[in-house]
């Protein structure tokens, strides 16, 4: 449990995240304008986007479609119908001077996700809401010393907001919580996830009480943080902040705060707004929006098989352990290389191949298992070879390095290299003597009563045959011979 020692007793901390992810959709919710990022500043920009008077804002079904997919991927009511309402706010980035959002009924309902905790274990936390809302465009406060541009090009782009009970009791919580998140709509592809380009950005509520209290502390918000490792961070400063004003014998005022990454420390931006600051009310130039019988039904058969589920799998079918299987599912791409590699071949011994050396490699050479110079059918040639004893576990490692560099067959390396294991008795035999006459004195030692030697020569003799000796049989011809 993650605690923090105070002078009046223990505190714990309680969490609830707000994520806005950026839709995957070639157009925006309300226009036909493109979302492509890294565009030319205000170049993806419809009448609609600049709020033109006049214009009518037009829902976009293909995000209508990538909300309900992912309320399914989350376990959620999907609400067949909601309604979008205006919630008023001045920006100078926001040209209309209202979002259109949903407030009190979206499109999504309660659901849940279930957490991969780093002790193994795992625990199921609730998802309150989703709703689709626009995103703003982006004040440039950098361009000029005097003047401040803006670029509309995210005006009007489709988010979806998902909002978490408050469940979540530690920065390891949190960091669990965004990691899985971003795997189920990855898996779904209806959010890239990529928070360093903002396509997933996260507000994170935190609140601290006495171990044991019942009742929530009072909470602060801090808007907009873009990494897990930052949200980790806040949320650790911001628990130790709390406690120390109610320690001190102040309180916690409801505020909004931001994440200052340079100095590690949060800071207050505004006192927290209430819902009727907004003045939400149903936006008088959509109507409620209804799915249609089978709506639901349709996109549920497309749902593809999600990152729990498979894992489940990978576990019964295959014998790995939960943790193995949680690596290997994290990513799809990751989970499809597997199961390819790992076709009618010892499932075990394949994914011991995938996530130590593989994704141990990958990572070391910084690329993705899209790039992988070793192909899922390459590496699997490796794990043939394995198997059927044509060279050791030690050759491999070499072999796979070799593969990594050169993108070649496995077997064509052990050929072009000579590394078969030896498995001839009568070859072994002769390295043991060889080892055992030029060791005389510690054969003496050996035989003298000092077995811990026994290790020394097999090193010796495995080193004489470059590595290729088998060596189950060379532990047994060597005590037979020393014997
Ligand atoms: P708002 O829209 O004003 O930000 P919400 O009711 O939507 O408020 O809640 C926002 C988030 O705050 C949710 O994720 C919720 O779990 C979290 N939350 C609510 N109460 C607390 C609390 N006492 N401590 C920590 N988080 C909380
Ligand atoms: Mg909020």
């Amino acid at each position: 449990m993650y605690t923090i020692e105070g002078e009046t007793g223990t505190w714990e901390t309680v969490i609830g995240l707000e994520v806005h992810a950026q839709v995957i959709s070639k157009a925006k919710l309300f226009s036909g304008a493109a979302t492509e990022f890294g565009a030319a500043p205000n170049s993806q920009v419809s009448l609609v986007d600049a709020a033109m008077p006049g214009m009518l804002p037009v829902i976009n079904d293909h995000c209508v479609e990538q909300a309900v997919k992912t309320g399914l991927g989350l376990k959620a009511q999907i609400n067949r119908r909601s309604v979008f309402d205006r919630k008023n706010y001045f920006y100078a980035d926001l040209p209309q001077g209202y979002q259109i959002s949903q407030y009190k009924d979206p499109i999504v309902g309660t659901g849940e996700i279930v957490l991969d905790l780093p002790d193994g274990s795992a625990r199921t936390v609730g998802i309150t809401r989703l709703h689709l809302e626009q995103d703003a465009g982006k004040s440039l406060h950098d361009q000029s010393p005097r003047e401040t541009f803006v670029d509309l090009n995210r005006s009007g782009v489709a988010l979806m907001e998902i909002v978490s009970e408050p469940d979540l009791r530690s920065p390891d919580d949190a960091s669990a919580y965004l990691r899985k998140l971003r795997s189920i709509l990855r898996y779904l592809g209806t959010c890239d996830g990529n928070m360093e380009e903002g396509s997933m950005r996260c507000d994170v509520n935190v609140s601290v009480r006495k171990v044991g209290d019942t009742e929530f502390g009072t909470r602060c918000e801090v808007k907009n943080v873009n990494s897990i490792r930052h949200v980790m961070s806040a949320i650790e400063f911001e628990a130790r902040r709390q406690v120390e004003i109610i320690e001190g014998g102040g309180s916690i005022d409801q505020e909004t705060r931001l994440w200052d990454p340079n100095k590690g420390e949060t800071r207050s931006l505004r006192t927290k707004e209430d819902a009727h600051d907004y003045r939400y009310f149903p936006d008088p130039d959509l109507l409620p929006l209804v799915l249609e019988d089978g709506f639901v039904e349709r996109i549920a058969a497309t749902l593809p098989e999600l990152p729990d589920e498979k894992k489940a799998r990978f576990i019964a079918e295959y014998g790995l352990s939960a943790y193995d299987a949680g690596v290997l599912v994290a990513e799809q791409a990751k989970a499809f290389f597997y199961e390819r590699a790992a076709k009618g071949r010892d499932p075990k011994l394949a994914a011991n191949w995938v996530i130590n050396e593989l994704f141990g490699g990958l990572a070391k050479a910084g690329r993705e298992i899209e790039d992988s110079p070793v192909s899922a059918e390459q590496l699997g040639g490796l794990v043939d070879l394995i198997a059927d004893n044509t060279i050791s576990g030690r050759i491999a490692k070499d072999v796979f390095a070799e593969m990594m560099e050169t993108g070649q067959d496995a077997g064509a390396i052990v050929e072009a290299k000579g590394l078969k294991q030896v498995t001839d008795t009568g070859a072994i035999e002769a390295v043991i003597d060889q080892v055992m006459a030029a060791q005389a004195d510690k054969v003496a030692e050996y035989r003298s009563g000092k077995d811990k030697l026994f290790g020394f020569f097999v090193g010796q003799v495995m080193k004489a045959s470059g590595g290729k000796a088998n060596p189950a049989m060379l532990n047994e011809l060597l005590k037979k011979k020393l014997g």
